[in-house]
């Protein structure tokens, strides 16, 4: 079967989640998790819709994200509707805030917070949000992600404050893997939980003012500088107390 849609008709797809594979005649569907959880009964459906319109083959991403190989051109809309009958959510692609990378601290021996909740509320703000370039948060339980904190655009770790005797956040910002390999140092300043939406809302709109056509956040702050950055942020976050 030859491809039938445009390029740009393909561009517009990517940006929703269904993205056209190397077999030009095929679509990768990407489905969100509920931050890292899906139900008994999405992956049932998962499961047929891979059957049904796929090879019969699901696909695990880094980004907690399951995705459905080799649907045909012609099955794209059938697979729209059957996501939306079984309430799953097709997305995480596009010049957006990806989906949110959550570890499992709310079950973890080692979690100082509850990852679960504190990610389901950044995704509820912040998923799909508009950006210049691709922006990935990850949420973490303990020191154990640090690594893991380093190589996202915006991360967070807890750190308890002995002297206070209350939890601290490092904030780490423009971290990235891939070719261009950043690793983000936390930023100087501690955050509280309450302050971690806000802080990201200000990031956010600096990078949206500060970043050239699809720069990512991590090319912003080598151009601009770490300290400049976090300063400019900081500046933003407390305009607003
Ligand atoms: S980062 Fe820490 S809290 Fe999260 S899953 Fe790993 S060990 Fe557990």
């Amino acid at each position: 079967m030859g491809n039938k849609l445009t390029s740009e008709e393909k561009a517009n797809l990517k940006k929703i989640g269904i993205i056209n594979q190397k077999q030009e005649e095929y679509y990768t569907v990407r489905f969100l998790s509920d931050v890292g959880y899906f139900k008994a009964e999405q992956i049932e459906a998962l499961a047929k819709i891979a059957r049904d319109f796929g090879n019969g083959e699901i696909s695990l991403t880094s980004r907690l994200t399951i995705e459905i190989p080799f649907i045909k051109e012609e099955n794209i809309n059938k697979v729209i509707d059957r996501a939306k009958e079984e309430k799953l959510r097709i997305g995480g692609a596009g010049n957006t805030v990806r989906a949110i990378v959550s570890c499992k601290g709310t079950v973890c021996k080692h979690g100082m917070i509850d990852t679960r909740k504190l990610s389901k509320e950044i995704e509820d703000e912040f998923l799909g949000r508009e950006v210049p370039s691709k922006f990935k948060i990850g949420i973490f339980g303990c020191m154990n992600s640090y690594g893991k904190a380093q190589s996202n655009d915006f991360a967070v770790i807890p750190k308890f404050n002995i002297a206070m005797n209350e939890m601290d956040f490092l904030v780490f910002l423009g971290g990235r893997a891939g070719r261009k390999a950043r690793k983000a140092n936390p930023m100087k300043k501690k955050f509280k939980e309450d302050d971690l939406i806000r802080l990201l809302d200000k990031t956010i709109e600096f990078f949206n003012e500060n970043a050239t056509k699809k720069e990512r956040f991590a090319e912003v702050i080598e151009r601009l500088g770490e300290n400049k950055v976090e300063d400019e942020i900081i500046k933003k976050f407390k305009a607003e107390i």
